[in-house]
């Protein structure tokens, strides 16, 4: 790797403290990015000093200690070609522009850097989500490609640097016994959810414009859904894992094409969370009740098809969760005959891959203690090991290496939203009822995966 810069665009705002920063740090403390000059713009009215003091204590005691003493910061309105072109003037090699940004300022500050050569070799990083509809993201994709090649373009979805959710290739691709009959001879259903215990957290000016099914479902989910439902790429190569995740993205719609039987959307209420008192969603500051935000989404899609015709692939995702769940789970057929004389088996065979806490479980049935007859279910787990970064560690590695593999290809991002949009409709058209569920509860008792 030869001498680069990273820009970050928002560099006062949450996500660049919370995940970016240390990301960056657990990359940088592996000693993989020789040479690194760090640029932080924002329109605050912050001076290097202070940046310094945020990068710093993002990546912790002693970590990369010469890119936190060179960083700098330069006040900066986005949306100005003329301060963009002071930003970028500052880099030193070329540079990767991470758009930390809310996804409006994001699309100012793409227009404006189409009035700037951008210099060889210029990354950009864009964050989710990737526009706000599916004309939204195509218009951006329209100016992306005025500013630099696709593969210089890396759309982030953080789900794909999570290392259990790469572990699906590995868990998939590298082994005989169970690819053979991930297909919808085998497979009565597919569940992938996220079900979490994190309320709003303050975060309303974005959450209440986006919601649960624009938030997790249309981005994360589906990244997820791609990895589990694709056919083996022959190599890792970003053409190659990217071509063939947008097969499967383009073959998947909304299960029997009607929007409002496969979706469910719900908010929370009032509630009590793990000893805390939570007030309801419509209560939190800046929330406009009268938008009707869901919290929580479920929805059920086709991956129309030769080998998953047929299977319901059941996304959920919500947030205020009791019982927290993240995992999918992949719900064998049951088998076509059991003998007479055996008996006590009711329990369908499962593959689970959990993503907090990162494990696999294959739940099945044998012949359990006492009455050698009788079945019971028995379940073999493992624990995935970790990776070596974080996710934002690991979607920077690729970045910098110019490597695409781990983001979201332009076509790829405009199929997400044309999976969604005529769910987004059947609500907007008052299809599907807004339910309600109890902070700290397990979600609506109406649900599509029950
Ligand atoms: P914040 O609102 O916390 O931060 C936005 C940043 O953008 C601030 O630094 C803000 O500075 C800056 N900004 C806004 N307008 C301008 C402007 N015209 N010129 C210069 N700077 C400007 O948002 P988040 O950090 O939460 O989110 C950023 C992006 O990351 C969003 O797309 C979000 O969806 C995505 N994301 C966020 C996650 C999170 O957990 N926070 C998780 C995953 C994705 P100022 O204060 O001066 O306005």
């Amino acid at each position: 790797m030869t001498d680069q810069t990273l820009i970050i665009l928002g560099a006062s705002g949450d996500l660049t403290a919370r995940l970016l920063l240390p990301g960056l740090g657990a990359l940088l403390a592996t000693g993989q990015v020789p040479g690194l000059t760090l640029i932080g713009a924002a329109r605050d009215d912050w001076d290097s000093s202070r940046w310094r003091q945020r990068v710093a204590e993002s990546f912790g005691d002693g970590v990369a200690t010469d890119v936190v003493e060179r960083a700098r910061y330069l006040p900066t309105d986005v949306t100005s070609a003329d301060d963009l072109r002071r930003v970028l003037d500052a880099a030193e090699g070329p540079a990767a522009i991470f758009f930390a940004l809310p996804p409006a300022v994001t699309a100012r500050a793409c227009d404006a850097l189409t009035e700037l050569d951008l210099p060889e070799g210029t990354r950009l990083v864009l964050e989710k989500p990737f526009g706000i509809d599916g004309d939204a993201a195509s218009a951006l994709n329209r100016v992306l490609a005025r500013l630099v090649p696709e593969e210089r373009i890396h759309r982030v979805d953080h789900f794909l640097g999570k290392s259990t959710v790469l572990n699906i290739l590995g868990l998939r691709f590298a082994n005989r016994i169970f690819e053979p009959v991930l297909d919808a001879g085998h497979i009565a259903s597919v569940d992938i959810v996220f079900d979490e215990a994190l309320a709003l957290e303050g975060r309303a000016g974005y959450y209440d414009h986006a919601g649960a099914l624009a938030d997790m479902i249309q981005s994360h989910l589906l990244q997820i859904l791609a990895l589990l439902a694709m056919e083996a790429p022959t190599t890792l190569e970003a053409a190659e894992f990217r071509d063939r995740k947008a097969d499967v993205l383009r073959s998947t719609r909304p299960f029997s094409d009607d929007p409002a039987a496969c979706s469910r959307r719900a908010r929370y209420t009032a509630g009590e969370l793990d000893g805390r008192k939570l007030p309801g969603y419509a209560e939190e500051p800046g929330v406009e009740a009268s938008r009707g935000t869901e919290t929580l989404a479920e929805l059920v899609v086709t991956v129309d098809n030769w080998r998953w015709a047929g299977v319901p692939f059941r996304l959920r995702s919500g947030k205020a969760i009791g019982s927290s769940r993240k995992e999918a789970v992949i719900t064998f057929k049951r088998p076509p005959r059991i003998p007479d004389g055996l008996y006590g088996c009711d329990q369908p065979d499962r593959l689970r891959i959990g993503f907090g806490p990162d494990r696999l479980a294959l739940d099945f049935n044998i012949n359990g203690p006492g009455d050698p007859f009788e079945l019971d279910p028995v379940s073999l787990e493992a624990a995935f090991g970790p990776g070596d970064l974080p996710p934002y560690g690991e979607v920077l590695r690729g970045v910098f290496d110019n490597d695409p593999t781990l983001s979201v290809r332009g076509d790829t991002a405009e199929q997400c939203w044309r999976i969604v949009e005529p769910v987004v409709a059947a609500w907007r058209a008052g299809d599907v009822p807004l339910l309600e569920y109890p902070a700290g509860s397990s979600g609506p008792e109406d649900s599509l995966l029950t």
